[in-house]
């Protein structure tokens, strides 16, 4: 390390050792990771980590996981994480991962993906695509609660929402296949309707997406149709397609 120094040192290039400090189930088939980190350093909301896997034999496997706390919450992150039936990472964190258990990561990465605080905001996920939106929302929570920001979140079923213990009036929900009983709010895919009624405050704005592919083409259509400017629109995929 002779001639780096300290920022170089902790530059987001590099990997490193992590400690799963606690593991928080969300929904059946999704789990919160706290992961404390020797060479933590602050993240943008939105922003997310490498996360590697090495076998017995050297064989790796590499995904990404957006950061889900505040970047207040100091000296780790947490990873909110869907288990995939068929995947390779994703089924590993689920199902052999532990807490105290060391994981490799790097981060954190992306410029375009992030809340620099810009105001109004409107949030618009899909399944796990709420990861990222979920640190924003928690850090405009944090440091500036009363600045405009929703969320538009997408589920398919009631016991599909993740930080349901967190979603109070700055959230809006739909449920596309089956919704809570007596449930009066929306149901089906995020419509004209949807978008146009949760975004009626907070335009001109900028809003973020993501989600499955196709969750994220069909909503950018949607908020273009409702007047966000494109250049106002950011979107990240998570891949594979299909929707919330
Ligand atoms: C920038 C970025 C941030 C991400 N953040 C998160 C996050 O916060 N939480 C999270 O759970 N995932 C997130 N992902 C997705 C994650 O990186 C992995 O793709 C996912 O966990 C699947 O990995 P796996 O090894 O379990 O499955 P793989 O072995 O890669 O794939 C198994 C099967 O699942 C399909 N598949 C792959 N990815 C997806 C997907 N995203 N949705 C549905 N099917 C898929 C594949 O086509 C394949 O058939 C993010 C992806 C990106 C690019």
């Amino acid at each position: 390390m002779d001639g780096l120094t300290p920022a170089e040192v902790r530059a987001p290039g590099q990997w490193q050792i992590g400690t799963v400090t606690s593991i928080k189930p969300e929904t059946p088939r999704v789990k919160s990771f706290r992961i404390a980190l020797p060479m933590w350093m602050e993240h943008l909301p939105g922003q997310h980590y490498e996360v590697r896997l090495t076998a017995p034999d050297g064989y790796r496997a590499q995904r990404s996981y957006s950061i889900a706390s505040s970047p207040l919450d100091a000296g780790g992150i947490e990873l909110t994480i869907d288990r995939l039936e068929d995947g390779e990472v994703s089924p590993y964190f689920h199902d052999v991962v532990m807490e105290g258990d060391e994981v490799e990561v790097r981060g954190p990465f992306t410029s375009y993906f992030v809340w620099r605080g810009e105001r109004p905001v409107l949030l618009v996920g899909g399944g796990s695509g709420v990861v990222p939106l979920m640190s924003m929302l928690r850090h405009r929570r944090l440091t500036m609660p009363d600045l405009p920001m929703r969320l538009l979140y997408s589920v398919r079923h009631p016991d599909d929402v993740i930080y349901a213990d967190e979603l109070g009036d700055d959230a809006v929900l739909t449920f596309t296949r089956e919704a809570p009983d007596g449930w009066a709010g929306h149901v089906g895919h995020v419509d004209l309707d949807l978008v146009a009624q949760v975004a009626a405050s907070l335009m001109p704005g900028t809003a973020f997406v993501c989600g499955s592919d196709g969750f994220v083409e069909a909503a950018t259509k949607l908020l273009l149709g409702a007047g966000f400017m494109e250049r106002e629109i950011r979107t990240e995929r998570f891949g594979a397609t299909g929707q919330a």
